[in-house]
């Protein structure tokens, strides 16, 4: 596919705590990624799990991001304003066959390995609060896409199951939400982490489902401690330091990550000539094709 599409790229988080070195180095790909191509960076506030996000912490990311030097272009989209735009579009999943009510639980269903599907031709138990999943038997197969750093990927409709767009609490299931946003935001290119494309064949078959375009998929090197665990909040990796130093420090570490194999004296720069300097140095071939990258940050 020819990319004749203006890169429009985007950096979208989970607000469940503050940024980490590994998100960091998510932020940065995109964004690098993204002024390297000469487009622009957008960033999305994924916040449709309100449990999971505590007051807070969406304007605690925004701040590192803007300390970081990470500026984006046009308007943050939060998307707990997106119900009625996710309605929609499960509306014409659900018009055109493809979207079905479950009322199925997890216990029912244990025994295999993905959901069976009992629901696709009418509900077991109309009494019962639904959730609303995607057909995987009516997706076209096999499911395809080129990654830019770990090439040509290929999943069977039927191994990834029916996924869940609506959860039975209402809640809108993260697979919609990105499409729909990805797409009515004009997304041409994804860079995020390695754990998220296992994510990607169910977000190709909805953008099919719905008629949407795909784009260019990039996904990172996954940033992982040295007992293999990713840095996340739950394996309480630490929060940035946003002093001076700290910043300086960090975003080089952020840059070795990505492979960029920056100057020493680069490490005593303030985050816009480093940043200045990634651009004008980014490219994937530079990229090591692994699946994550171990190190271990400061306590
Ligand atoms: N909101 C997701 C996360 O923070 C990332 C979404 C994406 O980049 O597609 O893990």
């Amino acid at each position: 596919m020819t990319h004749t599409l203006r890169y429009r790229g985007r950096f979208a988080p989970t607000p469940s705590g503050p940024l980490h070195l590994g998100s960091l180095v998510a932020a940065l790909g995109s964004f690098v990624d993204a002024h390297a191509a000469g487009g622009q960076w957008l960033v999305r506030i994924e916040d449709i799990d309100p449990p999971r996000c505590p007051e807070g912490a969406a304007d605690t990311i925004l701040r590192q991001l803007e300390a970081f030097g990470l500026h984006w272009d046009e308007e943050i989209r939060w998307q707990h304003h997106r119900h009625e735009a996710y309605q929609q579009a499960l509306d014409q999943l659900a018009a055109k066959g493809l979207a079905y009510p479950c009322s199925c639980s997890r216990k029912q269903w244990q025994a295999f390995s993905v959901y069976p599907g009992w629901c696709r031709d009418g509900l077991s138990d109309t009494t019962k609060p639904v959730a609303w999943r995607l057909r995987s038997d009516l997706a076209k197969r096999p499911i395809d896409w080129q990654d830019r750093l770990f090439g040509f990927q290929q999943f069977d409709p039927e191994v990834l199951g029916d996924v869940v767009l609506k959860r039975k609490d209402n809640l809108w299931a993260y697979q919609l939400a990105v499409v729909v946003d990805d797409a009515e935001q004009g997304i041409t290119d994804i860079v995020r982490g390695f754990d998220l494309l296992d994510n990607t064949p169910w977000q190709c078959q909805l953008q099919t489902a719905l008629d949407l375009p795909t784009p260019r998929y990039l996904h990172l090197p996954l940033v992982v401690s040295n007992d293999g665990q990713k840095l996340s909040k739950q394996n309480k990796a630490p929060a940035l330091k946003e002093n001076a130093d700290g910043i300086r420090h960090q975003l080089f570490q952020a840059l070795q990550l990505l492979d960029l194999a920056p100057p020493d004296a680069l490490a005593q720069e303030p985050p816009e000539t480093q940043l200045n300097w990634a651009i004008a140095h980014w490219s994937v071939e530079h990229l090591v094709a692994t699946s994550h990258r171990t190190f271990q940050p400061e306590p």
